[in-house]
């Protein structure tokens, strides 16, 4: 009675599904991701075998109308799809569909119970649609089946789309299982409407997908599907080939000695002889062809012992990281035939740990990647010896506490298998290995294999890094000795400047307490002996004035550099111009430039921009610029005083004045531009100096130029030297440069600009 059949086949799955529901509330914390799709999916299959199983033993008449009855496969196939659909996200991405699917699922059941129902009647039994009549049933079939197929055919595209994207062979593998449920659930629906034909086979059909669905969602290593193909294709063939050739062989005996095996009677030894020759004949051929075609069709044999021992005896000389680098990936890359292979040296900080790339040609493009210590992938690799796949930090649940963030960055290496170095406990480094070219996965030796080379490359490793540290301190102290070297030069050029400035201090302080004290010694012993002062009285006061002026200058000068030092200079700014600074400064040189027989030429200046500034302190710098270029220029010489008004393009658009204080004179050595502007430095020894505010080469006491740079830099601008030697008979001259900025946040108002 097929019928009877048909109902025990449906109310036996009801129990499966029944069973599967309760076996995934029990095993909920192993599951992880997919028990809400596994119960729904067991729920809405045992419900409608139980609505199925209902309608079988005709219980649903009179309830539920014929027309409802009807359509009960088709609303059962549409649940399936929707719910399969659902499966499908969660089993690719981990997380259910986007929500407009889902609303688009909730709409789609509305309006076909809506159309099928036609609940109190609201709609008619003939729609007319542009010019069409259509039938309210079967439109509403229609619809349960366009759902169907919009549902169906989606979680078919998007398994395709992603198998299409990985790279990972492990979730390639996976993705084919998928395949198979989905298969499996349309042809079940098929059938479902030829139930009489095939006696509910469709529910056993189905009941298949759902119990792979389960299968597949709930467990982590599934069996490799086309590694189990190509065995068995290779398996097929390889006998295929054996019988080819013995019944060759068999036909060649049966023609040289004439017996037939089949039809005539065989004496045993010399069938036992004739199996022996062609054991023997046959069984090395029959051994090489079976290793050539599992190379082919399945994947290529790793020679590991041959590897590691080649690979031993070539990282056992290396100590440079670089090479150590080349030799471990090439290895790599090479046996497993990988597309990409990359080695990482780990640094373990107080929060996180660093993996910087090695022996990558352009290391600069190469982020160093940065994960914290408790990111589980961290975990794993720091503390298992065993490699890692892509796969499982996916999957596993252990790998799910990471942040999205370093998820990314880990998947952003496209890496399929991490292999961690391991020395003495401590991990030091990682290899980072792709996809093998040929699809597959990695299999359990090649594991093996890759564990103990990384054994030894940690090793190798160690080393390399002690030796790479060992490189970089002994640079550390090249450049140490270096700076110490440097430092001592400048400690002996302070020195010999400060011994210099004592020199000169005294020597630019004696001179005139000399005249001082002379001029007051000679004035008493004229007026003790009654002579008259008059005359020479008011030339010896006006000697003994300069001198003590010459002093206070002197004083003056150290006492700024001091503040400058202190960084206690104050200034006092207001409104002031350029043109009457520097008639200032040139105007207290009159007297000099003609004793030098000197030419000044000052550029008219009054078309600059007003400034904001310290006008005493702007006079003492150019007035000793303008001080140095006499002194340090020959009689006849000529000083040149030049300005000019810049606007620096940018954001900021700052304007500034620039001015120039050139000369004819000895000119100075390159290397001594910076080192002029600093304190008690003078060029050449200060025996070549002559004493004397304005005669040639007359030294100071170094500290004019400090002063000046001092003074412009408090202003905001700079002050640099440009001077091609220093020659006393050429004369290249120098060309002092001051930069100040224009301020215009006060915008200064000069005397008589009303
Ligand atoms: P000093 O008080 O000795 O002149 P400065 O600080 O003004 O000290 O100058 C430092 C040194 O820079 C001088 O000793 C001199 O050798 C050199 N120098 C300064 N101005 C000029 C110049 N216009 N031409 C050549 N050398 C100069």
């Amino acid at each position: 009675m097929p019928s009877t059949l048909a109902n025990v086949l449906i109310a036996v799955s009801c129990l499966i599904y029944l069973g599967s529901i309760i076996w995934a509330i029990q095993k909920r914390q192993k599951i992880a991701r997919g028990v809400g799709a596994i119960l729904a999916l067991n729920g809405f299959l045992f419900l409608a075998g139980l609505v199925r199983l209902l309608s079988g033993l005709n219980l649903w008449n009179g309830l539920v109308r014929s027309e409802t009855q009807a359509r009960f496969p088709l609303y059962a196939a549409l649940g399936i799809a929707i719910l399969i659909f659902e499966a499908t996200a969660i089993f690719l991405q981990g997380r259910p569909p986007h929500w407009a699917w889902r609303a688009l699922s909730v709409v789609w059941i509305g309006a076909a119970v809506l159309l099928n129902e036609n609940i109190n009647g609201i709609l008619m039994d003939r729609i007319p649609a542009g010019g069409w009549v259509f039938s309210r049933p079967a439109l509403g079939a229609i619809f349960l089946a366009a759902g169907w197929a919009l549902f169906s055919a989606t979680a078919i595209f998007q398994t395709y789309a992603t198998r299409r994207q990985t790279i990972h062979p492990l979730h390639r593998n996976r993705y084919v299982f998928w395949f198979a449920v989905l298969f499996y659930a349309i042809v079940g629906v098929f059938l479902s409407f030829a139930v009489s034909v095939w006696l509910s086979l469709d529910a056993l059909i189905t009941l298949q997908a759902v119990l792979l669905m389960d299968y597949l969602l709930s467990t982590h290593d599934l069996p490799d599907l086309r590694y189990s193909v190509n065995r068995s294709l290779a398996s097929l063939i390889s006998a295929l080939i054996a019988i080819a050739v013995m019944a060759g062989f068999l036909l060649l005996i049966q023609y040289l000695t004439k017996i037939s095996p089949l039809t005539q009677p065989v004496q045993f030894l010399p069938a036992v002889l004739a199996a022996a020759a062609i054991a023997l004949a046959l069984n090395p051929i029959l051994a090489r062809i079976q290793a050539w075609l599992s190379r082919v069709i399945v994947d290529r044999k790793l020679d590991a012992g041959r590897l590691l021992g080649e690979y031993s005896r070539k990282i056992a000389t290396i100590i440079e990281l670089p090479h150590l680098a080349e030799v471990v990936l090439t290895t790599v890359r090479e046996s497993l035939d990988l597309t990409d292979a990359r080695l990482f040296l780990i640094n373990i900080c107080e929060e996180e740990v660093e993996w910087v790339e090695v022996g990558q040609e352009n290391t600069a493009q190469t982020p160093t990647l940065r994960l914290s210590l408790q990111n589980p992938v961290v975990v794993y690799l720091q503390s298992e010896h065993a490699p890692l796949a892509q796969y499982d930090i996916d999957l596993l649940p252990r790998f799910r506490s990471a942040s999205a963030p370093e998820a990314q960055l880990l998947k952003g290496l496209a890496t399929d298998l991490y292999v961690s170095l391991i020395f003495q406990g401590s991990w030091i480094g990682l290899l980072s290995l792709s996809a093998k070219r040929s699809g597959h996965r990695y299999f359990e030796r090649e594991l093996f294999f890759l564990e103990s080379l990384a054994g030894q490359t940690a090793m190798a490793l160690n080393n390399a890094r002690l030796y790479e540290d060992l490189k970089a301190r002994n640079t550390e102290n090249e450049r140490l000795n270096q700076d110490l070297t440097v430092a001592n030069r400048e400690l002996s050029r302070l020195d010999q400047a400060k011994s210099d400035f004592i020199d000169i201090a005294s020597h630019e302080l004696r001179t005139p307490l000399t005249q001082i004290i002379g001029y007051n010694d000679m004035l008493g012993d004229m007026l003790s002996h009654g002579e008259d002062v008059q005359d020479l009285g008011i030339q010896m006061t006006d000697s003994v004035r300069k001198a003590a002026r010459r002093l206070e200058e002197i004083v003056d000068a150290m006492f700024d550099v001091s503040r400058l030092d202190l960084s206690v200079l104050e200034l006092s700014l207001a409104p002031t111009s350029l043109a009457v600074i520097l008639d200032e400064a040139a105007g207290k040189w009159k007297e000099a430039l003609e004793i030098r027989h000197q030419a000044l030429v000052l550029q008219d200046l009054s078309g600059l921009p007003a400034l904001f500034a310290d006008g005493k302190r702007l006079v003492q710098v150019f007035s000793h610029l303008i001080q140095n270029a006499i002194k340090y220029t020959p009689d006849q010489g000529e000083i040149r005083i030049s300005g000019q008004c810049i606007a620096e393009d940018g954001e900021n658009e700052q304007e500034w004045i620039e001015i120039v204080v050139a000369d004819t004179g000895i000119g100075i050595a390159p290397e001594d531009h910076d080192l002029i502007f600093e304190k008690f430095f003078r060029v050449g020894s200060i025996l070549a100096h002559s004493s004397g505010e304005i005669k040639f080469k007359g030294a100071g006491p170094g500290l004019g130029l400090p002063l000046c740079k001092g003074i412009v830099e408090a202003h905001g601008g700079r002050v640099w030297v440009e001077s091609a030697c220093h020659d006393e008979v050429a004369l290249p001259g120098s060309r002092f440069h001051v930069f100040l900025p224009v301020v215009t946040r006060a915008a200064p108002v000069l005397p008589g600009e009303n």
